[in-house]
């Protein structure tokens, strides 16, 4: 059984923090990034997070967020039990509209970790919101991220316009008040696709909120949101304040759509009709003598692609995060 719950999570985070590396968190919609994910991380043996956003769940369910949450985590268990490295599956970026949807989730016992962002909230009601959540999932096994401090970008349905920091101070109360098991933290990452250069990260900020937790006996891991624009020794950094979870998907999108780009545009020619042969679909072109090559349209191809490409990033990401060679199924 290759799907694990919230404690065996606690324990990868509680291990990468205190082993000075990181696990990426990778979000999916669908299963061809979940394939090549499996693939790259049981090559590099390491343990597996993947995510799935409230959009992503939606999509996934054809309008139905539940029933695209029951779908994803069927896959992910059915698929991951045939790889022998540990996976765990997190909701990225839930808020206070989908608590009916989070009670579900709970109910069926559907991940491993649930993130509730109430982060575009005043202070107070982000607390109330967090809190609930937490209270929601007590006794289930699975683990609350939340998140406080604004990221700078567009969160999957949360619109911010400013970065906001993260307060340590804040930090403590919050962590003491939530009882959450993890906190997003923003230190200047901008959700999306970003330059590194263009980032003002203040990993002092991180180090900060870590020290202040510690100090009061709450130092649960960190997470940081928005780390596809981050160069490698940025997350190196990062990694060294404490951040044991770094959320990754927009690098994934640009790679699945390229990875498809790439393959069509250099087989135009087998797929769209050349100059003076209608354009029949309907038919398939048998009224003429030109047909498309079923090889090059048959989408399992460019999936293959896709599935091929998402594990080479998957492992380039794994070797900046330090992840390589940790999984709690014990294969090193
Ligand atoms: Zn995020």
């Amino acid at each position: 059984m290759a799907f694990l719950n919230g404690e065996k999570l606690r324990q990868i985070y509680q291990r990468a923090k205190a082993g000075g590396y990181a696990f990426m968190a990778n979000n999916i919609a669908e299963a061809n990034v979940l394939v090549g994910l499996l693939k790259g991380y049981t090559e590099r043996r390491s343990d597996l997070v993947v995510q799935v956003s409230p959009g992503a769940a939606g999509f996934a369910g054809g309008g139905d967020k539940l029933a695209g949450l029951r779908t994803l985590s069927h896959m992910v268990r059915v698929l991951g039990d045939q790889y022998p490295i540990g996976i765990f599956l997190n909701l990225d970026h839930f808020t206070v509209k989908e608590m009916d949807l989070i009670q579900e989730v709970i109910k069926g016992s559907l991940v491993s970790s649930i993130m509730i962002d109430a982060s575009k909230e005043a202070f107070e009601d982000n607390v109330r919101i967090s809190h609930e959540v937490v209270q929601m999932a007590k006794g289930s096994g699975i683990l609350i991220e939340a998140e406080l401090g604004k990221i700078k970008g567009v969160e999957d349905e949360v619109i911010s316009d400013e970065a906001f920091y993260t307060d340590p101070d804040e930090a403590v109360e919050f962590i003491d008040r939530t009882g959450a098991d993890l906190l997003a933290i923003s230190v200047g990452t901008q959700h999306g696709v970003s330059k590194g250069r263009d980032v003002v990260l203040r990993t002092d900020i991180a180090r900060r909120i870590r020290d202040r937790l510690a100090d009061k006996g709450l130092a649960v891991p960190l997470v940081l949101h928005g780390t596809s624009g981050l160069l490698a020794e940025q997350i190196r950094e990062i990694i060294h304040y404490g951040v044991c979870k770094l959320n990754k998907d927009t690098r994934y999108q640009y790679e699945y759509s390229r990875a498809a780009y790439d393959f069509y545009i250099s087989h135009a020619d087998s797929i769209i009709p050349p100059a003076g042969v209608p354009d029949d679909a309907t038919g398939l072109f048998s009224g003429s003598d030109w047909s498309p090559k079923k090889a090059d349209f048959d989408p399992r191809t460019v999936g293959k692609l896709v599935r091929a490409r998402i594990k080479q990033v998957a492992m380039e990401l794994i070797d900046q995060a330090g992840s390589a060679g940790h999984t709690l199924l014990g294969i090193n």
